[in-house]
């Protein structure tokens, strides 16, 4: 068969994404043909790694590698994906599609002993207003919701590296239908956890992608935007799993009374 054939047989994949992702283009697949076949190559152009899940529907082609297939690709690598070459003597054809999302599914582990720092400044005292699986909004989630004045200046609770950043959003309401409404921001620790930290104000993200935080450091200020019923700061730890899944964990923070706790719906917290 030749290139020409090659070109007019292969499909374009088509993506999954969700919704959290999708203004995400961080991760491309391309091919190259060559005498025996194709290599389809992967590339990430995002700031941190990516799981990828793969298949394909191959009609007459040999691949080098098992499907469907789930990998992660380091953040800036372009690598090899699979090797296909097509039987003798047969029409032959593939198409493929691919989803993916932030974070090492693979390898990411919550260490659950380190002690998170309050997400705000030192002295200020806050109300959790829902905590681990609440009933407004965080059934089946550990989160936490600390209610404060919009443009309250919100710190990192654990160094890490910035890896999404919405801030363009000026609505929110006390309803799901603004669940996509929400400025936010996640940053990866170094276990391969992430934390989402949500609700900041218009503009109110201080910070970049890419950009390397340390404990405590400022990153914005609260709002109101998104699913939100009032002013508060949402924060939640999540670990990547395969499929997508996000584990939220708990956490446990040092406080002015304690070195090390799990924080409590109803109760104010101050370090
Ligand atoms: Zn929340």
């Amino acid at each position: 068969m030749t290139k020409l054939n090659l070109l007019v047989l292969a499909l374009l994949c088509c993506g999954f994404i969700t919704s959290m992702a999708q203004n995400d283009k961080h991760i491309t697949v391309s091919e190259e043909p060559t005498d025996d076949g194709v290599i389809l190559y992967i590339e990430n152009i995002g700031v941190c790694p990516y799981t990828v899940e793969f298949d394909a529907e191959l009609t007459n082609v040999r691949a080098d590698k098992a499907l469907p297939m789930s990998i992660v690709v380091p953040a800036g690598m372009r690598m090899e994906l699979l090797r296909l070459e097509p039987k003798p003597n047969a029409r032959w054809g593939y198409r493929y599609n691919f989803n993916y999302y932030m974070g090492d599914a693979f390898n990411a582990r919550h260490d659950g002993l380190y002690v998170y720092q309050l997400p705000y400044e030192k002295g200020a005292s806050f109300v959790v207003g829902q905590g681990y699986n609440g009933d407004f909004s965080h059934r089946g989630e550990k989160a936490l919701d600390f209610v404060m004045p919009v443009g309250t200046p919100v710190h990192a609770a654990r160094e890490g590296m910035v890896i999404k950043v919405r801030s363009d959003s000026n609505r929110g309401c006390g309803s799901e239908s603004c669940r996509d409404d929400g400025n936010y921001l996640l940053i990866l620790h170094s276990d391969g956890s992430i934390a989402n930290y949500a609700h900041f104000k218009h503009r109110g993200v201080a910070v970049k992608e890419g950009e390397v935080v340390a404990q405590g450091q400022l990153i914005g200020y609260s709002g109101n935007t998104g699913w939100s019923s009032g002013p508060h700061l949402h924060f939640q730890v999540y670990v990547p799993g395969l499929g997508n899944k996000r584990n939220s964990v708990a956490t446990y923070f040092r406080t002015a009374s304690s070195e090390s706790v799990l924080l409590r719906e109803k109760q104010s917290y101050k370090w």
